[in-house]
């Protein structure tokens, strides 16, 4: 299968230079050029289908082309040790809890399948000369953090031979929880600690990208939403979660699928699985106070603006970098008017946003009447349900991280003792390892090159 650029502007990439490279030449996204529809036969199959099942058929679609069956099916089982439930919260509410992964994020599944990826397309171009592998083949993957994209593409990768990984974060600005699940790990893993915000590591990181004396050095690559591989295998959790929810009940129900989203790589992967045919009555993308997706909607004008800090940080974002994915999508790439794009969007899509303290009082009355705790990112994706449902519709929004990964927070607004999971426990036992940095590029570049 081809990738093309949503710019338009770079030639087509086979799937192996589009995971490499992440961004296309003329700084576009690339786009599969075709989107399969999924037979009938595995739909109504679906609801006896395990997840791995499910999400094998799916990679199959996607990427069955360029890796081999057996091979992506071992890549696939291997990503997805581990469940996606759905639970009732109320009523016709249902969570999709994304968190059940390593570090309880579901950015796991995107980072685990891609390291697995990158990792089989090294193995074959180190066919001819195996045993060869001189660490100038050493793919390097640079990732800035603000806490959560650290730790799953740290874990994703962590022992994955032939890439080494170094994770950029801001000293004293990440939770201690986050931390400890990137600086103990070790290995292949290298925790970098910039003195400065994240907005330095990002920089830091994009000035790596395009410093010619370092690309010459070594094989750079960024592990973030915008590579196909970190993305697209997030629409198996949406295709496991209609077969759990027909599992439950097989009335014909009208199923909305409501995603809190910051960089909208997740609700990207959903509406791509709609593509394929998954049966879904319509979506609303959740947001926090960042709202410019919401206004996209309202006015059909896209006004990126700098990003407002919320309790629901990781969807802190200003300019989200898979809107150019989702307007490609339903442009039918470029053939339709900017109106006519918006018309379709509006119609399949809907938004919502909500203020720290409407987060905050969600959390509380949602505790309060159905027991369950919510963290600050899945309590705008249920409350957008609770103010939009229509009869006949059942609701399933993505709880997009554990309520402990935000224990302080959650715990002071709830007044409780949220448990922290054996699983966290263990990271935080671990012995913090990093390396110290300023935000110059300089210091940045002289190390990098020291390696
Ligand atoms: C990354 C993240 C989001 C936002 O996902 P996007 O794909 O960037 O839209 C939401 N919630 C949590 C907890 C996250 O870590």
């Amino acid at each position: 299968m081809q990738y093309y650029s949503t710019n338009g502007k770079a030639p087509h990439a086979s799937l192996e230079k589009a995971v490499v490279k992440g961004l296309a030449e003329d700084r576009g996204l690339y786009m599969p050029e075709r989107i399969c529809q999924l037979p009938k036969t595995f739909f109504d199959n679906m609801p006896t289908m395990t997840f791995q099942e499910i999400a094998f058929n799916v990679a199959c679609a996607f990427f069955g082309e360029d890796v081999d069956q057996d091979a992506l099916k071992d890549l696939v089982y291997d990503t997805l040790q581990f469940d996606c439930p759905i639970v009732k919260v109320k009523d016709n509410i249902y969570a999709l809890e994304l968190f059940h992964g390593p570090t309880l994020a579901f950015k796991d599944v995107g980072a685990r399948f891609m390291a697995r990826l990158l990792q089989y397309f090294l193995r074959m171009g180190n066919g001819a000369n195996a045993g060869n592998n001189k660490p100038k083949n050493t793919i390097n993957v640079l990732v800035a953090t603000s806490g959560d994209t650290g730790s799953a593409v740290a874990n994703g990768f962590l022992g994955v031979e032939g890439i080494h990984v170094y994770v950029l974060y801001p000293k004293g600005k990440v939770s201690p929880i986050q931390e400890c699940q990137f600086t103990t790990l070790g290995k292949n893993i290298t925790a970098v600690e910039v003195d400065g915000v994240f907005d330095d590591c990002q920089a830091l990181v994009k000035s790596a990208f395009m410093d010619s004396d370092l690309n010459e050095h070594m094989k750079l690559t960024s592990a973030n939403s915008i590579n196909v591989a970190r993305f697209l295998p997030q629409a198996f959790y949406y295709f496991n979660a209609i077969a759990r929810l027909m599992e439950t009940s097989n009335d014909g129900l009208r199923t909305v699928m409501c995603v809190p989203s910051g960089n909208f790589g997740n609700i990207c992967a959903a509406l791509f699985g709609h593509a394929m045919g998954m049966p879904v009555s319509r979506f609303i993308a959740a947001n926090n106070a960042n709202d410019i997706f919401y206004n996209y909607l309202q006015t059909g004008q896209y006004n990126p603006k700098p990003s407002v800090q919320t309790l629901a940080n990781a969807m802190d974002v200003g300019d989200p970098s898979n809107f150019a994915r989702i307007i490609n999508l339903y442009s039918k790439n470029g053939k339709l008017s900017a109106e006519e794009t918006h018309h379709s969007i509006t119609s399949l899509i809907s938004g919502a946003t909500y203020s720290d303290e409407q987060i905050k009082e969600t959390m509380r009355q949602c505790h309060e009447e159905t027991g369950y705790i919510l963290d600050p990112h899945g309590a705008c994706g249920y409350q957008a349900l609770a103010d939009s449902l229509r009869p006949g519709e059942t609701g399933i929004f993505c709880e997009t991280a554990h309520p402990a990964k935000f224990k302080e927070k959650v715990d002071e607004i709830l007044g409780i003792d949220t448990p922290i999971p054996e699983r966290l426990a263990a990271f935080m036992r671990g012995k913090k390892q990093s390396v110290a940095m300023t935000k110059e590029f300089a210091d940045f570049k002289s190390y990098l090159m020291s390696r």
